[in-house]
């Protein structure tokens, strides 16, 4: 791409009432532009590298067999209120014309929505398991949404469900959940810890976390140094400096940001919507459920939180917005310039993705000052 065809520009201020340097950092580099409190539209650089992310999950996704599918955002009343869940805080409530109780909520998470979907099409023993996921936006009405991708209003988040006919079935498939969660975190540079964690709105049951250790973290978790053995604060009886229980480590606490997080549902969704099969005797049992998230948004959040330096953003290369930045300076002959063109050329055909600084009239120390701050891995100048 020609960085004469963005239509966005690097910013050397930003208001100060953006603190969070997540927000800062991909503001300033036009990654990212703010709305509203807690909704911001990915320009094309960042859009870029959304891209690059989910690429990622629906690799690992589709390794373990989920299947892609694509729902509503406008969740009808009915499905919210079969489980009781229309109405909490969390949600935005949607008015039809002229309608005084509301009709539709934005969807927050689609639980309901796909079990029902499911009991369409769901009857036996022989179609199940399976497992469904989307890349959509989710809508949350957080009240403190003042750090920028990691707490959103709005925001993107890869939603997996899956469908078993036993806990053991269940817990296979969470194993491998959990292995793929693991991929993905890696793959773009974040080392999480897989945390045990309270249910929240999903489940009374346990659930678990990744957390990424971060001082700007909302979450405090306990970790072992030794076998990386995790609790989430909110539930943790740990005690910092003491042995861990599972081996011979000593226990840490620190801030941490949740990338994503997985729930054994159990029955209480299937059970709302009919969601039946029959084993091989004809005997009927509702069935289990496995929900698991990862927020897009945050993790592109969480990678500027810690891969920057005072200049501005250092991608990982796998998440990168491009491969290489290359740079023309002014002022220079025609024949350079032709040459920068060649290469350009030569390095998109060869499947390099570029971003070519041809601008003119931009000086060689806005071009390099811009390089820092997008923070794409390799420079040719
Ligand atoms: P949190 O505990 O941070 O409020 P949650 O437990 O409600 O999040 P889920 O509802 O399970 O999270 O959502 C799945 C994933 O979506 C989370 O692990 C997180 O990565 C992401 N996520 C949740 N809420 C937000 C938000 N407001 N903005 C951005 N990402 C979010
Ligand atoms: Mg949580």
């Amino acid at each position: 791409m020609r960085f004469s065809n963005l239509f966005t520009q690097t910013l050397k201020d930003i208001s100060k009432d953006e603190t969070s340097t997540n927000a800062r950092l991909l503001t300033r580099g036009s990654f990212i532009y703010k709305n509203s409190a807690g909704v911001y539209t990915f320009l094309p650089l960042g859009w870029r590298v959304v891209e690059r992310v989910t690429a990622i999950i629906r690799e690992e996704m589709n390794k373990i067999g989920g299947v892609e599918l694509f729902m509503p955002a406008l969740v009808e009343r009915k499905y919210l209120d079969a489980t009781g869940r229309f109405g909490v805080d969390i949600g935005f409530d949607v008015y039809g014309k002229g309608d005084k109780k509301p009709i539709y909520a934005l969807g927050w998470t689609h639980e309901e929505v796909l079990t029902e979907i499911a009991s369409h099409y769901v009857s036996s023993y022989k179609d199940l398991p399976f497992a469904a996921y989307q890349i959509q936006t989710k809508f949350r009405n957080e009240p403190r949404a003042k750090s920028g991708l990691l707490r959103g209003r709005e925001f993107l988040m890869k939603d997996l469900y899956s469908f078993h006919k036993d806990e053991k079935d269940l817990q296979s498939y969470y194993d491998k959940v959990k292995k793929a969660y693991f991929n993905i975190f890696e793959r773009v540079g974040l080392k999480t810890y897989y945390t045990l964690a309270a249910g929240g709105d999903f489940t009374t049951g346990n659930t678990h976390e990744f957390q990424v250790l971060a001082d700007v973290g909302e979450d405090t978790i306990f970790y072992c140094n030794k076998c990386e053995y995790a609790e989430n604060a909110e539930i943790s009886k740990l005690k910092e400096g003491n042995k861990c229980s599972k081996c011979e480590g000593k226990l840490q606490k620190s801030n941490a940001i949740e990338v994503g997080n997985i729930f054994p549902l159990g029955t209480k969704y299937s059970e709302s919507f009919n969601l039946i099969y029959s084993d091989k005797k004809g005997k009927k049992y509702p069935v289990i459920m496995g929900s698991y998230g990862i927020g897009i948004g945050r993790l592109i959040g969480t990678v500027a939180e810690l891969y920057h330096d005072e200049e501005g953003i250092v991608w990982p290369d796998s998440i990168a917005p491009y491969d290489v930045h290359l740079m023309v300076l002014e002022n220079l002959e025609t024949r350079i310039k032709n040459q920068a063109e060649q290469l350009y050329q030569q390095l998109s055909d060869k499947g390099a993705s570029v971003l070519f600084d041809d601008r003119e009239d931009v000086s060689a120390g806005a071009k390099f000052a811009d390089a820092d701050l997008l923070g794409i891995p390799t420079r040719a100048v």
